[in-house]
């Protein structure tokens, strides 16, 4: 028997549930063959942002390699995934197809329908844990419905228990016969190369290599690195953006070359105790955006608290030289401005400026949260479809659990508490104090009254 082991956003081989499963289906004289599909065409599947895109090559690059010394040979194809992933399994002759569950709505659609397509045609579909702690349909609330507030959602995820890791499985088959044995039916691997995931002109990822090591190796070096070395002082450091005080895992989950398992795991490892609980419960909210997002699949689009749909936000179209200072971390804001300029040259921002740089954005400059939503799509290499929506409505205060919309972060406050010395401003605003560097975009106190007056005016604000 052939198993046809349909990759997306679990390029590992470590801790991997179906592809566990798949190794053992093949024990007997079987085989597996691995099988990645670039979507941009399916409705509603949002295509990846452009420093995703340039993360995807490699990691996919990476996920062949160790997918080949475990004899399992990476199809790459490009298309509908309705319509490619049935055409594999027939061109391959596999009898069934295994995968790990999404959570988005579009994408459950997807797979729903290409289970249903592949069983009436006779083929065997199984779907898999292995992205999230615990699947979103078994945290519910005591009325049975999904947790908007935290807190509570948290408490009850940690009262479950987890599954046991998974190690990386033994090596199925020999490579070459598998591959030898596809060319014989016709069957083309397909190349990485062609899915044009890379940027050509200008090729604007120098400082994303610089940055990252964006394979699966390179995301347990990180875990090892932050257990190791760096993460008992997190509880301390984690707010600091001029120290490297956090754990740089957020894109190697999402693209789940580390699974939230390891990483939970590996927290245990630590001996600071209040660091192991802050780093789990970030975890945790990881997990809550991926549960929220699974309840309410509107959540990157639509105002979770629909009282917002009233606010005056403006659009990028309307103030186009306001979102261009913004986005080019032009704002006369230093804080803010190194944050946007981390993000443009190195695909990642700190947490602590994400939220100012937002607040920013959609509180004194009074643009849609939106619109910064969507920058952050294209431009973060840890863009996933849940984390980037719910925390940009938590910042706007459209969102579950959102911070009051009155709590609007003052840019030059939050650089005197996290960054006294101007460690980080400096380091990716070198203009900073000279001529060259612009005036304030906008007057802060003026600009927050004006906010909190736009509030007052929607249906149940207080
Ligand atoms: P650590 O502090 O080491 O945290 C460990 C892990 O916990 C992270 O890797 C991440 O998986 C998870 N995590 C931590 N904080 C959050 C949070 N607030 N929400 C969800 N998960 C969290 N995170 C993304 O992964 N993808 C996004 O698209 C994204 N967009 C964001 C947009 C805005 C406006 C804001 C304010 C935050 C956003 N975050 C997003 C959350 C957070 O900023 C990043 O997860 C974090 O900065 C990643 O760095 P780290 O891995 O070193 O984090």
């Amino acid at each position: 028997t052939r198993t046809l082991l349909w990759f997306r956003d679990d390029l590992r081989v470590e801790d991997h549930p179906a592809l566990t499963f798949a190794v053992h289906a093949a024990s007997d004289d079987g085989d597996v063959v691995g099988l990645y599909v670039l979507d941009d065409e399916t409705p509603g599947i949002r295509p990846l942002g452009g420093a995703a895109r340039w993360w995807l090559h490699h990691a996919l690059l990476s996920l062949a390699d160790r997918l080949r010394d475990l004899g399992i040979p990476l199809l790459i194809r490009c298309g509908p995934a309705a319509q490619q992933v049935p055409a594999v399994v027939q061109a391959t002759g596999s009898t069934g197809v295994v995968w790990t569950r999404r959570y988005g709505g579009p994408e459950r659609e997807t797979d729903a329908s290409v289970k249903e397509d592949l069983r009436g045609r006779g083929f065997t579909a199984h779907s898999f844990p292995g992205s999230l702690l615990q699947e979103p349909w078994t945290i519910s609330t005591g009325g049975g419905g999904p947790y908007r507030v935290f807190t509570p959602f948290y408490k009850n995820l940690s009262g479950h228990p987890l599954r046991e890791l998974l190690p990386v499985p033994k090596p199925v088959a020999e490579y070459s016969g598998v591959q030898s044995s596809l060319a014989g039916a016709g069957v083309s691997l397909g190349a990485v190369d062609d899915l044009d995931l890379l940027p050509t002109r200008p090729d604007w990822a120098g400082g994303l290599r610089d940055r990252w090591t964006p394979t699966e190796e390179g995301g347990q070096q990180r875990l090892r690195q932050f257990v190791d070395q760096e993460g008992d002082a997190y509880t301390r450091a984690r707010d600091v953006p001029g120290v490297q005080g956090t754990s740089l895992l957020s894109p190697y989950l999402r693209f789940g070359q580390v699974s939230p398992l390891s990483a939970w795991t590996a927290a245990s490892e630590l001996d600071h105790e209040p660091s192991a609980s802050t780093f789990r419960s970030e975890l945790g909210w990881r997990e809550f955006c991926w549960h929220l997002l699974y309840h309410f699949p509107d959540l990157p689009e639509k105002n979770l608290r629909t009282q917002f749909d009233a606010y005056p936000w403006r659009t990028q179209a309307q103030e186009p030289d306001v979102f261009r200072a913004w986005s080019a971390g032009r704002t006369g804001f230093p804080f803010v401005d190194a944050g946007m300029r981390e993000l443009w040259q190195s695909g990642h921002m700190h947490n602590r400026v994400r939220m100012a740089a937002a607040s920013l954005l959609v509180k004194n400059l009074g643009i849609h949260w939106r619109e910064g939503e969507a920058w952050f799509w294209d431009t973060l290499v840890d863009a996933d479809a849940a984390s980037n929506p719910a925390n940009w409505q938590w910042v706007a205060g459209s969102g579950a659990d959102a911070a009051p919309f009155f709590r609007i972060f003052n840019p030059e406050r939050q650089r005197d508490r996290f960054d006294p010395d101007d460690v980080y401003v400096r380091r990716w605003v070198p203009e900073f104090g000279s001529e060259d560097y612009p005036d304030p975009l906008v007057d802060l106190r003026a600009s927050r009254q004006q906010a909190l007056a736009e509030y007052q005016q929607l249906s149940g604000g207080s």
